[in-house]
């Protein structure tokens, strides 16, 4: 067991990021201490950063297991990656499997209790999904928003829409990369998909992924996007939602999968006549992992791609910099263990 208290960053606010003596949990019944390896810095970390954070931030999270607590059958010393939400699994949403809409969640790990900046997190063993040693622990949290986020964004769009030939993304930030990564590894290399961003950077990674680009500071790249059968809105931004609506061919399906701003719709025109759909899609099912656990292991280099930085966590504040400078893609931060 380690000492009883580790050095763990504290979130201040606005950007101010200090490195403070947390005390370290013991396990409890069905519990277990991780010693986190990575955590991938995410947009929604934005709001600890600026606004503070009583707890260690941090929802993107790799680590192993440390102790375990009793009543569990997770081996000490298993490597594996932290679902966000601490779900009930009883309630009548987890019963049908859907745990990203559990009615009675413990936590949102990360956001309501310690997460994964610090160097250990007391988890359920029922949020903890393990990986087998082969997995790099940084490439590992790569299951989380980017596959997992973006994987169930496609799969609600297929429920509605089986026969897709044609997506559009709008943002190719971290979220707005995972989709173009994850449709073209499930709809193959060649399939079409258009994504937008105000950031060149952004713009020329996403096209070293075959995406075809837009540049959304331009009203006429906009107005001129083709129609697709699938847009995902990863930007929240109300203007790039409306764009992506009035973007969908017919019987289209826009996903919003960025929190924030409003979307207006003119139901007749836009909805009915049309028969096209707008759907939310929130994070993803504890149960799509094992599919894309066997994706990442098929397409590692491919999704190692996604992450281009890695920081110590001595050197979080720089990670955070870099991450908001818009000229990233996923930036993970480690613990400097066997890293
Ligand atoms: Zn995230
Ligand atoms: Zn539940």
């Amino acid at each position: 067991m380690p000492d009883k208290s580790a050095l763990a960053p504290r979130f201040l606010g606005e950007g101010k990021i200090v490195f403070e003596e947390r005390g370290v949990p013991l396990p409890g019944p069905g519990e277990l201490l991780l010693e986190e390896q990575a955590n991938a810095i995410c947009g929604s970390d934005r709001g600890q950063y600026f606004g503070g954070s009583v707890v260690t931030p941090g929802h993107e999270t790799s680590g192993v297991v440390l102790a375990a607590g009793p009543g569990t059958t997770v081996r000490e010393g298993t490597p594996g990656v932290v679902f966000l939400m601490d779900y009930c699994g009883e309630c009548g949403s987890c019963r049908l499997g859907f745990t990203n809409q559990c009615l009675a969640k413990r936590a949102d790990m990360g956001f309501t209790h310690d997460g994964g900046y610090g160097p250990y997190e007391l988890v359920h063993e029922t949020n903890f999904f393990p990986v087998g040693s082969d997995v790099d622990p940084v490439e590992a949290t790569m299951l989380l928003d980017v596959m997992g986020t973006s994987g169930h964004a496609i799969s609600r769009a297929s429920l509605l829409r089986p026969d897709i030939e044609s997506v559009y993304v709008a943002g190719a930030g971290p979220i707005g990369l995972g989709l173009l990564v994850m449709c073209k590894l499930h709809f193959g290399a060649d399939f079409p998909v258009r994504i937008s961003d105000v950031s060149p950077w952004r713009l020329r990674y996403a096209s070293s992924f075959g995406a075809q680009t837009f540049d959304a500071s331009s009203p006429d790249a906009i107005a001129g996007l083709p129609s697709s059968d699938v847009a995902f809105d990863s930007t929240g931004k109300r203007p790039a939602r409306q764009a992506a609506l009035a973007a969908l061919t017919k019987r289209g399906v826009l996903v919003c999968v960025g929190h924030g701003e409003t979307l207006e719709v003119a139901v007749s025109d836009d909805l009915i006549a049309p028969e096209r759909a707008v759907l939310g899609s929130e994070y993803f099912r504890f149960a799509e992992m094992p599919h894309n656990l066997q994706l990442l292991r098929e397409n590692r280099d491919l999704l190692a791609r996604v992450i281009t930085h890695r920081f110590d966590v001595s050197q979080i504040a720089a990670a955070f910099t870099t991450f908001l400078s818009g000229e990233s893609g996923k930036v993970v931060v480690t613990q400097g263990r066997g890293q």
